[in-house]
């Protein structure tokens, strides 16, 4: 059976070898998300009503639906950025969205890999041109000068997108980025989460453009080349990394850690792997379980769901 390369497969890998191991050799993951990705994951999912043109309401209940133990403070932070949002965004510039398409196709150049993932949605332009629509939450500066434009150009998650739209049949030359930035303010002393969602609401209002960017970026062929080189040697890595921990007397020895601050300071792993620790997977750490590889994807694209390894 194939194994699968997704955007997130690949990051993970980039950020830190050992990372990975942990991640997608043991299988490994905390019992909850960081918050981080929940707020992405209930963003995500308030936009993919938004973007169907439901109403405020609809959006917000569709986002805490995923909510996992979100305070009230993340709450009112949702609703009120929400709420910015649809004031920020009266017009649509696509006619018809098709939200969240799953793919699965061979990975060029591998025999061992197929790429996988769940594109935000396949767009119809006004004017009739195809478009991949890319939903993001950022707390770096999305001015139009800021580096955060040129790194998107490149991102690995959009160029695997893009591939799996051209496999999917649908023709595009261009990516239409929704992003969105994580407010820096928070709840003052004496304020209470619907105060505070107010107060956020109101900041987008007289500060749209630091909360809220819609840009459209076109697709280069050479991004697109390099990225189909980087993602089979990154698959290639896997395979060699792998044979060699077969070798050695641990076999995580064999997965390189990435021992920098901004590395280690997030990873979920460092409780344990900064102090050598090997966790028995049958008897995973305290917040952690052993199970499927891609949980974000259904059934179908990862058999390995369902698995308690
Ligand atoms: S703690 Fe650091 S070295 Fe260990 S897996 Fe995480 S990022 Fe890599």
């Amino acid at each position: 059976m194939k194994q699968l390369m997704t955007a997130t497969r690949m990051n993970c890998l980039l950020d830190c070898p050992r990372k990975h191991y942990w991640r997608y050799e043991v299988g490994l993951k905390r019992e909850t998300d960081s918050a981080a990705l929940r707020f992405g994951t209930a963003w995500h999912a308030a936009m993919e009503d938004r973007w169907q043109r439901r109403s405020y309401e609809s959006a917000l209940a569709k986002a805490l639906a995923t909510a996992q133990d979100f305070d009230e403070a993340t709450v009112a932070t949702l609703s009120g950025l929400l709420a910015g949002y649809y004031r920020r965004w009266q017009d649509d510039p696509v006619k018809e969205l098709h939200p969240e398409v799953e793919f699965r196709h061979p990975l060029r150049g591998s025999r061992s890999f197929d790429c996988a993932g769940k594109i935000d949605g396949l767009g119809i332009l006004h004017d009739g041109r195809l478009a991949l629509v890319e939903h993001k939450t950022t707390g770096t500066d999305i001015s139009p000068g800021s580096d955060y434009w040129i790194r998107l150009r490149a991102n690995p998650q959009v160029l695997q997108y893009v591939i799996a739209a051209w496999s999917l049949g649908w023709d595009l030359h261009t990516v239409l980025y929704d992003v969105t930035r994580k407010p820096a303010i928070r709840v003052k002393k004496g304020e209470s989460p619907e105060e505070y969602s107010e107060r956020l609401a109101k900041d987008c209002e007289e500060r749209p453009d630091f909360y809220f960017a819609r840009r459209e970026v076109p697709i280069l062929q050479d991004d697109v080349e390099s990225f189909h080189i980087q993602r089979v040697e990154l698959a290639k890595l896997i395979l060699n990394f792998r044979a060699a921990a077969r070798k050695a007397r641990r076999p995580e020895q064999a997965w390189p850690r990435h021992l920098t601050e901004m590395q280690c300071r997030l990873c979920d792993y460092a409780s344990f792997c900064l102090q050598n620790i090997v966790p028995d997977p049958a008897q995973p750490p305290a917040g952690f379980r052993v199970g499927a590889q891609h949980p974000e994807l259904n059934q179908a694209a990862d058999p390995t769901q369902g698995e308690t390894r």
